[in-house]
């Protein structure tokens, strides 16, 4: 049992963050503790609501201090957490240091499925540090496969410049862990020529790097994940001054990572592209695909998601319940299987019954609203009160960037659990914006806005109040009708 009132978070990533600078306001007569592996840690700042469920807000990574300076009954120490007791309480970290919790919430993220671990020739991105080592690899390349199909896959393919990609992945779509096929033509001329000229200011999350300072993440742990806008203002090109190419390979994954002296020892032929090579190129690496292509390349970047890192708690001997996809059970009030532990973020799964239009996706928002909601819970069972489950979790809605557009996601975007059974209500001008609305029994469910639309409010009301649209047909989509004006 603790022998002080100490709360103790696990994790200096956004939901961490965000659950100790809750807690340190709900409870300012306890002392919290945060313990985090990476020496910077995330902070949001310019907080903003632009609609109700759409959030806009900066990302910087500041140094610990800053925290404590903001707060003045947090403390942070800079270690791995190496155990966890619940029986007596306590985490034990990697410098040896014992400190006993009343509540504690892990918070630790989640790791990048890498294709292959431990070869140079792959690398994955989640930390500023991941970044550089792209960076500085990309800097001397006339050639990059990236593997993968969500959103880190998607910036990557469209921001290269001067540099060969070819992007291999598994579906029939691009991008199709945010959008279906339908949506993904519209984003498809952007794969080549000039990057899309109608960058506006944007409403949405933007992520600041701040250089690292000389000490590093302790015991090899890693920073926290990037978030949205990580790669605004990071340069990213290769070698070869051209104008942008990406050749798609779809519905393939890598079979294979074949080295220079295993091409020659094996006579393999080599698929060649454009005129960046001829018979006699080498290249540091090839990969063949498993649609039989087989391609040289300076690197490989595998953004093919993240596992959270549940499991590597578990293997702490800690009887942590787990779900399919690896992360960490939780409830409605964000608790785990074991008394007086929570969590939140990327290494949660949220096990409770969803609301209708609300989904689990592991992204930068989500993880802010846990932390910030975890902390509620903790403070209501320290006071033994209830709580319900906060407001943020009835609408998914999420705001993200892809090809220089703004793309908003609102409810079941994609039909998500509705079996079929939907219509879809489209409206596109090309190059300029892309809506498309899901709809069952006339009443929306969900919607997909890419471009300038201020569709956003009006649409997040449509979905949460459920008002019967059959009456207004396809005029709902129509331009000529200002659709506020029907539903204010
Ligand atoms: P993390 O940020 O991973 O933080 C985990 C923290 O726990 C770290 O500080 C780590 O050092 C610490 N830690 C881990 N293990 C231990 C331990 N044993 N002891 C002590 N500390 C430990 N989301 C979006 O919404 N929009 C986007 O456009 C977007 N783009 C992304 C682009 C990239 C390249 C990446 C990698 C992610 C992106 N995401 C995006 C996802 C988003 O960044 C994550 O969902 C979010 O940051 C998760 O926050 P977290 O706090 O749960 O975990």
């Amino acid at each position: 049992m603790a022998d002080t009132d100490t709360i103790v978070v696990i994790g200096g990533g956004i939901a961490g963050v965000s659950c100790t600078e809750t807690l340190s306001t709900l409870c300012k007569n306890e002392s919290i503790t945060l313990v985090t592996a990476s020496p910077l840690i995330k902070a949001v700042t310019n907080f903003k609501q632009i609609s109700r469920r759409l959030e806009e807000f900066d990302v910087v990574e500041n140094p610990s201090s800053e925290l404590q300076e903001a707060h003045r009954n947090v403390t942070v120490l800079q270690a791995k957490v190496v155990s966890i007791d619940p029986l007596k309480r306590e985490i034990v970290t990697s410098n040896g240091k014992t400190v006993p919790y009343t509540k504690l919430c892990i918070c630790t993220g989640g790791s990048p499925k890498l294709i292959m671990k431990d070869d140079p020739n792959v690398i994955g991105i989640r930390d500023t540090e991941s970044v550089s080592q792209f960076q500085t690899k990309l800097g001397g390349s006339r050639r990059v496969i990236i593997v993968g199909n969500g959103g880190i896959a998607t910036e990557l393919a469209y921001e290269i410049g001067d540099c060969e990609v070819v992007w291999a992945i598994k579906d029939k779509s691009i991008s199709s862990a945010f959008v279906d096929a339908g949506t993904a033509q519209f984003f498809l001329p952007h794969l080549s020529g000039d990057k899309n000229v109608q960058e506006g200011p944007m409403k949405r999350v933007k992520y600041t790097v701040k250089p690292s300072p000389a000490s590093s993440s302790e015991s090899g742990a890693k920073g926290g994940a990037l978030g949205p806008d990580w790669s605004l203002g990071i340069p990213m090109n290769g070698q070869v001054q051209r104008s942008r190419h990406v050749r798609v390979e779809y519905e393939c994954e890598i079979k294979e990572i074949i080295s220079l002296a295993e091409i020659r020892q094996r006579n393999l032929k080599v698929d060649k592209i454009g005129d960046i090579e001829d018979e006699n190129t080498d290249w540091p690496v090839y990969a063949l695909l498993t649609n039989s292509k087989l391609y040289g390349c300076d690197f490989i970047v595998s953004a093919t998601g993240v596992v959270p890192n549940g499991n590597e708690l578990v293997m702490q001997d800690l009887d942590l319940k787990l779900a399919a996809d690896g992360g960490v059970i939780v409830n409605d009030c964000m608790k785990t299987n074991i008394d007086h532990i929570y969590a939140a973020g990327d290494v949660c799964s949220a096990s409770w019954d969803w609301a209708p239009h609300w989904l689990q996706m592991r992204l930068w928002s989500q993880a802010r609203q846990m932390g910030c909601y975890a902390a509620q819970c903790i403070k209501a069972d320290l006071n033994d009160k209830a709580i319900s489950l906060d407001f943020c979790f009835e609408l998914f809605a999420h705001v993200t960037k892809f090809f220089g557009y703004k793309v908003i996601l609102l409810g079941k975007f994609n039909g998500q659990g509705l079996d079929d059974e939907y219509e879809i209500l489209l409206r596109m001008t090309k190059g300029v914006e892309y809506i498309k609305v899901i709809l069952k029994d006339g009443r929306m469910q969900g919607a997909i806005l890419i471009g300038e639309t201020d569709l956003e409010e009006t649409f997040e009301n449509l979905i949460l109040n459920q008002l019967d649209l059959s009456r207004y047909g396809e005029d709902l989509l129509d331009p000529g009708i200002d659709i506020d004006d029907y539903f204010d």
